[in-house]
């Protein structure tokens, strides 16, 4: 049985190209615009919500437990969709959770207030603050939090980092049915993974490529997206098997680390802004949209190009 959505998002989401930027003989540059999925702020996580919020209604959900980090976009959407169920949001972020095998990133990085913690607080959403430590310390702290609630006497749902379960992962499976052109290439930003994953599965086996760009360092991702195209095996009952050889992912524009600005990435955000009239947010689609651009320029890149968009906007107003 496929799985059940709410509606929270107003789709589809617009596709155009972008004028100014194709100005490349060799390179027509498209752009779906998933920051304009009309539903709190908008960004990627909207879609993933409407699969990821029937199952917390079908299991009787009364709280939802998640993690992040403390300007998550996710957290922000999470808290506006909880709201509108009447269930109670919790979260638990750190200011910059980290990669163990890496340590703390040194550079500038977002605000602790403005942005998405500043809507969070608007939507109620029960945010703990933990002193920043590796992501897997910050799982465990989610853990801690939602058996609180238990406790407390919840229904709790637990709701993995960016909704990046299989579920999240359908949502972007779905997601690709809104393309009606032929592309050469995808460009997307890839985090906790679901997006990457269900684009990746629905465009394998066609001549459109789908290439990540990492906002995180850790070469786990790839174990994350075999793990979640497997979990889409199945929903879908198709038997695709994906293995780590059929995803694109490339390291070279996280810069520091997760979270971290790059200047590559504040570059992108104003050509973005400057040509097009269109925000990028700084921790994901401008370093998506910094290597779109680079491999563009070595020549690993062109012909049709669709750079899917993933939102953030929020955390513009979170730039130091
Ligand atoms: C979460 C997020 C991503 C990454 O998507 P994943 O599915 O977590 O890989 C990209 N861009 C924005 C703006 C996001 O909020």
């Amino acid at each position: 049985m496929l799985p059940d959505k709410v509606q929270l998002c107003c789709l589809p989401t617009p596709l155009h190209k972008l004028e100014m930027l194709s100005d490349d003989p060799a390179l027509d540059l498209w752009i779906k615009r998933d920051d304009l999925t009309g539903f709190a702020g908008g960004g990627n996580k909207g879609r993933k919500l409407e699969y990821l919020m029937a199952e917390a209604l079908s299991v009787g959900a009364t709280a939802i437990v998640t993690n992040g980090s403390l300007q998550s976009n996710f957290v922000r959407q999470l808290g506006a969709a909880c709201a509108r169920y009447g269930i109670a949001c919790a979260a638990a972020v750190m200011h910059a959770p980290f990669d163990a095998e890496f340590g703390p990133p040194q550079g500038p990085k977002l605000r602790a207030d403005n942005g998405n913690v500043l809507l969070d607080e608007l939507l109620g959403v029960d945010l703990r603050v933990c002193e920043d430590a590796p992501w897997e310390d910050l799982w465990a702290q989610a853990e801690l939090l939602a058996q609180e609630y238990e406790r407390r006497g919840y229904i709790v749902y637990r709701v993995p980092v960016g909704g990046s379960s299989p579920l999240g992962a359908y949502a972007f499976l779905k997601a690709a049915e809104e393309i009606d052109q032929r592309f050469d290439a995808v460009v997307v930003c890839c985090s906790s993974g679901s997006t990457h994953a269900g684009l990746a599965y629905a465009f394998h086996g066609t001549p459109t490529r789908v290439l990540g760009i990492a906002a995180d360092p850790e070469e786990e991702l790839f174990d994350d997206l075999v793990r979640l195209t497997a979990g889409l095996d199945l929903i879908t009952g198709e038997g695709k098997r994906l293995r780590r050889e059929d995803f694109d992912l490339r390291f070279d524009w996280v810069g520091p680390g997760y979270g971290v600005i790059t200047d590559e990435g504040m570059d992108a955000i104003r050509t973005m802004a400057r040509q097009e009239g269109v925000f990028l947010d700084p921790v994901y689609s401008a370093k998506a949209f910094a290597g779109l651009q680079a491999l563009v320029a070595k020549g690993e890149l062109g012909g049709r190009v669709l750079f899917w968009h993933t939102g953030g906007v929020p955390s513009l107003a979170a730039l130091p």
